[in-house]
C-alpha cells in the first residue's frame, strides 16, 4: 500500500494547515522531552513567531537507562495541549504503548512512533486504526526495506497519512550518536509515496551538526525537517548536549530559508 507502484502520486497531509509532502519542506520543533509549562511556551512562542505550525515535545520517554527521566506522561500531553491552543500549534509526540492510545488522542495531532518502536508490531496497528496522522521514526539498526513494511503495518490498518523519519542508525562510526543515512530519504521517495522527514537532533547527536545536515536533508529532497529546541539545553533532562537554545535556533532557522531562497526551494 506504501509503495510508488500502488500510488503514484505524492502523500500530502494536512496538519494545521501545514501541507506536508506538498514539495517546500516543513519543519518540527520543540524540545526533547516537556518539562514544565513554561518551557514548551518558550519554544513555542519562538515557533508561533517564525510563522511554523508544528511543535514536538516528548511526554512518554523511551529512555536507554530506567533511572533517566522517563518524561511527564499523561501531565506532559496536558501541557503539548494547553501550548497547541494558546500558540495555535499543532502537537507531534510520542506514543510508546497501544494501551496509552486512546486517552492520547485528545491531546495531540500526530502519533510519533520511536526508533525504538518501529517494530512494534502491536503498536502500529493500534496507531494504523486511529484516525490522526502517524509519524513514524526508522528503528535503531532497521534496513529501508524494515523501515518500509513497519509503515505498511499502520497503512493495512487503514491509516494513509504517515510521514516516514530518517533518524540515523547505528553503524561503527563514533564521532556522531548514530550514522545519519542521507540516501535513505531519496530511496523512500523512489519507493514510496509517503513524505520523507530528517531528524538532525538525534541521528547526529551533535548541535555543531545540525545546520549542515539540515541543508543535506533539503538538498536532497527531503519533505521537513525535525530538530530539538530548549530554552536552556544545560538544564534540559534529556538531550542536553545536542538541542538548540533559543538564539541557535532563532540563527538556524534564518540560514535555512536564506538556504531554500538561494535554491528556489518553495
Ligand atoms: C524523539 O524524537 O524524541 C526520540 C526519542 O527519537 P528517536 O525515537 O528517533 O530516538
Ligand atoms: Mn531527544
Amino acid at each position: 500500500l506504501v509503495s510508488r507502484k500502488k500510488k503514484s502520486e505524492d502523500t500530502v497531509i494536512n496538519v494545521n494547515g501545514e501541507l506536508i509532502g506538498q514539495g517546500k519542506p516543513s519543519f518540527v520543533f520543540g524540545p526533547c522531552a516537556v518539562e514544565s509549562y513554561e518551557q514548551v511556551a518558550a519554544v513555542a512562542a519562538s515557533i508561533k513567531a517564525k510563522g511554523e505550525k508544528l511543535i514536538r515535545g516528548g511526554a512518554y520517554k523511551p529512555r536507554t537507562s530506567p533511572y533517566d527521566f522517563q518524561g511527564l506522561g499523561l501531565e506532559g500531553l496536558k501541557i503539548l495541549k494547553r501550548v497547541s491552543e494558546e500558540y495555535g500549534l499543532a502537537v507531534i509526540t510520542e506514543i510508546v504503548t497501544p494501551s496509552h492510545l486512546e486517552e492520547a488522542l485528545d491531546y495531540i495531532d500526530v502519533i510519533q512512533i520511536g526508533a525504538r518502536n518501529m517494530q512494534n508490531f502491536e503498536l502500529l496497528k493500534a496507531a494504523g486504526a486511529a484516525n490522526k496522522p502517524v509519524l513514524l521514526k526508522r528503528g535503531l539498526a532497521a534496513t529501508i526495506d524494515e523501515f518500509i513494511h513497519a509503515a505498511e503495518y499502520i497503512m493495512s490498518k487503514g491509516n494513509e497519512n504517515i510521514i516516514l523519519c530518517e533518524r540515523g542508525i547505528r553503524t561503527y562510526e563514533k564521532a556522531t550518536r548514530n550514522t545519519l543515512d542521507i540516501s535513505a530519504v531519496p530511496i523512500l521517495k523512489q519507493e514510496t509515496h509517503l513524505p520523507v522527514f530528517v531528524d538532525v537532533t538525534h541521528s547526529t547527536g551533535r548541535r555543531d551538526l545540525l545546520l549542515p545536515c539540515a541543508k543535506a536533508a533539503i538538498a536532497i529532497g527531503a519533505d521537513g525537517v525535525m530538530a530539538e529546541v530548549h530554552p536552556d539545553p544545560s538544564v534540559a533532562l534529556s538531550d542536553s548536549q545536542q538541542q538548540m537554545d533559543i538564539p541557535t535556533f532563532d540563527a538556524f532557522y534564518e540560514t535555512l530559508q536564506n538556504f531554500m531562497k538561494n535554491y528556489e526551494i518553495h
